[in-house]
């Protein structure tokens, strides 16, 4: 018998979650997940969720925080509201039982790079993420919500240009479904996995952006992508994130011949923004030949390194590193796609029905460069207004008139490495005008093949569409700004590009 869900959602991780429970008094929600539960980059999330909730804090200067760090492009209007309502949601988070680290009855907050304030809440250590996860899990194994794990969408069925529900195949049966619903939640998270070094879990293809924009939906930002300076870079070892937050607490970056080099590069010195850190180490790595740089945390003193940073200090332990008294080697890899789906600050896209909320959203919030532990915040504040207007008659954000409308389809690449490679290599922490185009001529030729009902399949299609997109985006944009940084136009240029890019299939 066919099931009616008031409400399908995309995605398992934070805001796939937060929405589905937020949204089951409306009626029966159905929640597609393409791994298990779990598979998503939320659980790897470390250093926190940020939120103006300290004594000597304000959303103000939160909100004073995150306009600096996007370079010129937040949408302040959408920051505003996110810095405002995250004291709220954290309370939310805390209702369903989330247990922020509270030593003494006090919640610890850390501090992180570009923060003027410790605002930073954790829970677990280092292991927020993963404790948000679970909880929200636990929490939507209730009736009203429907989870069908292992079960990748793989297109938004639309009639009339407004949403009717989503197309999946189930991945253990390799059977195509069809499921209808008036309105579809886009939380497929992020794209890491579109390039060869990354801290992204390999749920991360970018999906949801990819079938929106199929489905008629604007794109954003999307050459704003973020490097995270500081993975762990090892022989045959994952590029584990070693979290800000251990910089945070007094950690100091090494070249190869021990120097600490941050304070040449920013006056911030070792908790500078991201992407200025990132290419301070590219430039370290290079001038020395090497494949690292160090993190040494033997400066952090009056720090429990094993206690504040659990995960971190196991993973290093396996790796055969205390990091109590030895440098961890590490590296910039992907870490955050800054934009995305483009929504309004109810999660609107512009397909009536269709809503997109997280890091696959873009409200505009990060602007050119995210602010750390900015994301975890926005899928709440963000998700939870967009279950507010879920009972409306649904309609879309309003269409940017000056969109790139495009006409070119994607197709799926050769294989995960070759994308990853040229993505990396052409699109990464620099770029110019000529490995750009180089790169494009490579991703528009990408032909179609037969569809295959695999994930790896329908991964490649989606990964080949964004792909396309953000080389586009970023050969446009003339300009260094946040974390594009084009090596042939190495300054910002506020007369020409103090705008955003927005991207809108076309003929
Ligand atoms: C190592 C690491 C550390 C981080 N640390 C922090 C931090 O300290 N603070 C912070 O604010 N942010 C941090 N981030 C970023 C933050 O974790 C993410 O931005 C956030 O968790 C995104 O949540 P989400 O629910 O939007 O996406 P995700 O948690 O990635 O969930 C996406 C879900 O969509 C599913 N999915 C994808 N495609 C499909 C499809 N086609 N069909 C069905 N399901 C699909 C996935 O399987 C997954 O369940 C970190 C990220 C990483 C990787």
């Amino acid at each position: 018998m066919k099931q009616d869900y008031r409400l399908i959602v995309i995605g398992s991780g934070i805001s796939g979650l937060f929405v589905a429970l937020e949204s089951r008094k409306l009626g029966p929600v159905l929640v597609l997940t393409k791994g298990s539960i779990e598979d998503c980059n939320t659980a790897w999330a470390q250093g926190g969720i940020a939120a103006a909730v300290g004594p000597l804090d304000s959303p103000e200067q939160h909100l004073a925080d995150t306009i600096a760090a996007g370079a010129g492009l937040v949408d302040v209007a959408a920051a505003r509201v996110l810095c405002y309502e995250a004291p709220s949601r954290i309370r939310d988070l805390v209702e369903y039982g989330v247990a922020f680290d509270s030593p003494g009855g006090e919640l610890a907050l850390g501090r992180e790079a570009a923060h003027s304030r410790a605002r930073v809440l954790h829970a677990g250590g280092d292991q927020t993420g993963a404790a948000i996860e679970t909880t929200l899990a636990a929490a939507a194994a209730t009736p009203g919500i429907t989870i069908l794990d292992h079960t990748i969408a793989t297109g938004i069925s639309t009639a009339g240009g407004a949403v009717t529900g989503v197309e999946a195949v189930d991945l253990a049966a390799g059977e195509g479904l069809s499921f209808e619903a008036p309105a579809v939640v886009i939380a497929t998270g992020g794209a890491g996995w579109l390039y060869s070094h990354t801290t992204n879990p390999d749920v991360a293809t970018g999906d949801g952006i990819a079938l929106a924009y199929e489905a008629g939906a604007e794109l954003a930002d999307l050459e704003f992508y973020q490097f995270h300076p500081t993975a762990f870079r090892g022989d045959g070892a994952p590029p584990f994130l070693i979290s800000e937050a251990v910089r945070g607490e007094g950690a100091v970056l090494r070249n190869a011949a021990g120097e600490a080099f941050m304070a040449g590069y920013h006056p911030l010195g070792d908790l500078a923004p991201r992407d200025i850190v990132a290419r301070a180490i590219v430039a370290e790595m290079r001038a020395a030949g090497s494949e690292n740089v160090f993190l040494d945390c033997t400066v952090a003193r009056g720090v429990d390194l094993a206690a504040r940073f659990p995960a971190i200090f196991a993973f290093c332990q396996g790796q055969g590193i205390d990091m109590r008294s030895a440098p961890i080697p590490v590296a910039p890899a992907a870490h955050y796609l800054m934009g995305g789906v483009r929504t309004d600050t109810f999660g609107r896209t512009t397909v009536p029905g269709l809503f997109a909320v997280g890091e696959a959203a873009c409200t505009g919030v990060h602007g050119a460069n995210r602010l750390a532990s900015n994301s975890l915040m926005e899928t709440v504040v963000f998700g939870k207004r967009t279950v507010e207007c879920l009972g409306e008659a649904p309609r879309g954000a309003e269409r940017d008139p000056r969109a790139i409308v495009d006409g070119v389809d994607g197709g799926p690449a050769p294989g995960h490495g070759t994308l990853q490679a040229l993505m990396w290599d052409f699109a990464g922490i620099e770029r110019s005008h000529e490995g750009l185009e180089r790169a494009l001529g490579t991703a528009t030729g990408w032909a179609n093949s037969p569809a295959r009902p695999t994930r790896e399949w329908h991964e490649l299609r989606e990964m080949g569409t964004l792909a396309r997109l953000m080389l586009k985006a970023a050969l446009l944009r003339t300009e260094s700004r946040g974390a594009h940084y084009r090596s042939d136009y190495p300054e910002q240029d506020d007369r020409h590009w103090a705008r955003r890019q927005v991207f809108r299939r076309g003929n």
